[in-house]
């Protein structure tokens, strides 16, 4: 579960603290806020939130299913708008073949038996859910028991519940020694206060000795046209970076950004430091030096270092991570200003520089030495996977996948006298509502139209390893995964009038949140801060990433019965007191209505896709888009 931005938390200006070492927690963590900073006067001119959403498309994919009879279920349960429903159904619906009720599997939800599963997953016998310990055994048993009591096929097409999920922990030698020479001169940066450098190759040492080039954002975008390497061959090189987008200020007004331009206000994938890494290793660079800007980053030097000085763990890849750069590092900007200034170049004129169209990249006359000895642990992890077969024949090769997160963080540093990581809200809280959704579809009359997989993947917090598994091993096609629904810490509080939706406006996804929404008399709000980049923190991202339309969910903060403001002072309590705490308990007020209809909202947008024939699909300038295109066209998908 991904940490709210401290702005929306103005009374916790500090980083979680808990399970698991620094290390692991940041990789979580640190990838998270990306800010794309507006300046002061930028600031006043935009208030807050400077993105408008993007006008809904008018035609939609979403398909019906059964909204006659959803809506009597739902005129017959709550107070609702039923004219305002029924228009807004009509307009996203486009068939009816093949409707199924999902009436009497979406009054089967459980606040109950939600609750039940949330105690036995957090409950001291599981030992925090940590990859490769005695509390995975126990929690994928746990998982499996329930599919299969459930009546849900094994998941794997092997006839298991389980994909294997080997991992490798990672801890580089913190004695290391960055040289870098300059027209006859060698700096020598200190490990952690100027530098921090390491491997992901599975290798005992990994070396770098190579000249450095500038390469400003280091991004290849050819939907905006931008491209920093301009065909300059950086093969063999280490790359120097900036974090971030590049910031192209709008043509018609210069103090905003342009909003046709990475995203806007909004961060792209492009600024996130695990797209330069990936880019600098494609490329052919032998590392890639990220230059820490405290403002452009969005959060300071020490997130930094405590989160990449200990262990790290990482897919254990075939090719032990070949593939992967020798050397990652960060740098301080104050050290990159020296060293810049060494080799007869000015950071800043190279900052600016970097943000026009027409950047090349810069040579800098400097050579990078560094061999860093890693201490290697390997562990093997599962993810559980449990199927329900599709009705109709021509569409039961294709799926709606529900995802959550098993572990946390296991036995760790003891706080307040517990050591269990229990992980109540994060993410037992996700994956009961995981089990609970299999249960409802189970209790279908017929199963929808394309075939539903329930996944429940491993070491989330250890940087999105499970779903990044299976991504890059998918038991079944990618191109003919209509969707992902991820759930990821769940409304423990009751009933809200609202739900969040991360990554609003870049799919069609949002017409069908909308109807399910509506169809519970409830409003979709838009991600508060879409600038600190919250889309590419969860399981979900690893799906969108690979061109699968995904559904990022947050609980909504308007709650019933309460006054204005509650659910935001609830959300900072917890972060503050329990978030990646032993503290992440189940509490003795806790109130699982909103969780049930948030979990029967996430049921009636997958329902509706699973019963439709078009897939959802990303609009155009979104990032994933082009990914998505060429893996329907290889499949021989139309789109
Ligand atoms: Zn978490």
């Amino acid at each position: 579960m991904r940490l709210r931005p401290r702005s929306l938390y103005p009374g916790n200006a500090n980083l979680p603290i808990g399970g698991g070492t620094e290390a692991q927690i940041a990789n979580r963590e640190i990838g998270a806020p990306r800010v794309r900073q507006p300046t002061p006067e930028l600031k006043l001119k935009l208030g807050r939130y400077p993105r408008a959403i993007m006008s809904k498309v008018a035609a939609s994919t979403a398909d019906c299913a059964a909204t006659d009879t959803s809506m009597k279920f739902f005129k017959s349960k709550r107070v609702w708008k039923s004219v305002l429903a029924c228009t807004t159904i009509a307009a996203v619906s486009s068939c009816s073949r093949g409707s199924i009720s999902p009436e009497t599997a979406l009054a089967t939800f459980s606040s109950d038996r939600i609750l039940a599963h949330i105690r036995k997953l957090s409950s001291d016998e599981f030992e925090g859910r940590g990859p490769g310990s005695n509390g995975e055994q126990l929690t994928i048993n746990y998982l499996e028991d329930q599919f299969r009591s459930a009546g849900l096929e094994p998941g794997n097409p092997d006839g298991t519940y389980l994909q294997s999920v080997p991992l490798v922990g990672i801890t580089p030698d913190n004695k290391m020694k960055l040289t870098l020479s300059a027209h006859g001169r060698t700096l020598e940066p200190k490990f952690q206060d100027e530098f921090v450098a390491w491997s992901k190759r599975v290798t005992e040492t990994s070396s770098i000795d190579a000249d450095m080039i500038f390469v400003g954002y280091g991004v290849q975008a050819p939907e905006f046209h931008w491209d920093d390497f301009k065909g300059v061959d950086v093969k063999g090189k280490v790359l120097v970076v900036l974090i971030n987008d590049p910031p192209v200020p709008d043509p018609s007004d210069s103090a905003k950004l342009d909003p046709k331009v990475f995203g806007g206000n909004s961060m792209t994938y492009y600024g996130r430091w695990t797209y330069k890494f990936e880019k600098a290793a494609r490329m052919g660079a032998a590392g890639c030096v990220i230059i820490h800007q405290t403002d452009r980053a969005g959060y300071p030097w020490e997130v930094v270092r405590n989160s990449w000085s200990g262990i790290q763990f990482d897919l254990a890849a075939p090719d032990k991570n070949m593939g992967r750069l020798a050397v990652e590092s960060w740098i301080t900007s104050d050290f990159a200003t020296e060293l810049f200034h060494a080799a007869g170049q000015d950071l800043d004129k190279l900052i600016h520089a970097a943000a026009q169209r027409d950047f090349k990249p810069i040579p800098l006359g400097i050579h990078a030495k560094l061999t860093i000895h890693n201490t290697l642990r390997t562990l093997d992890s599962h993810n559980v996977i449990a199927k329900l077969t599709g009705s109709d024949p021509d569409l039961r090769d294709s799926f709606v996948i529900y995802t959550a997160h098993w572990d946390h963080f296991g036995i760790g540093p003891e706080v307040n006298g517990d050591r269990i990581y229990h992980g109540a809200v994060d993410n037992a809280s996700g994956t009961a509502a995981l089990l609970e959704m299999a249960r409802a579809y189970k209790a279908l009359p017929k199963p929808p139209r394309r075939s539903v997989l329930f996944l429940s993947v491993t070491a989330e917090e250890q940087g999105l390893l499970g779903s990044k598994f299976y991504a890059e091993h998918p038991l079944y096609p990618l191109a003919r995964t209509a969707v992902d629904i991820n759930m990821d810490g769940m409304n423990v509080l009751g009933r809200t009038r609202d739900i969040v939706q991360i990554g609003r406006g870049a799919s069609t996804l949002d017409d069908i949140v909308d109807a399910a929404a509506q169809q519970q008399g409830r409003v979709v709000k838009s991600d508060p801060e879409p600038e600190k980049g919250l889309y590419y923190r969860s399981d979900h991202f690893e799906f969108a990433k690979n061109g699968v339309p995904a559904f990022d969910p947050e609980a909504g903060l308007e709650f019933i019965g309460k006054p204005d403001g509650w659910g935001l002072d609830q959300r900072r309590i917890f972060t503050a007191a329990r978030y990646h705490k032993p503290a992440d308990v189940v509490q003795p007020d806790w109130d699982l209505s909103g969780a049930v209809e948030d979990c029967q909202l996430f049921f009636l947008v997958g329902y509706r896709i699973a019963n439709g024939t078009q897939m959802p699909a990303w609009r155009s300038g979104s990032e994933f888009k082009a990914v998505r295109d060429a893996s329907l066209q290889d499949a021989g998908i139309p789109h």
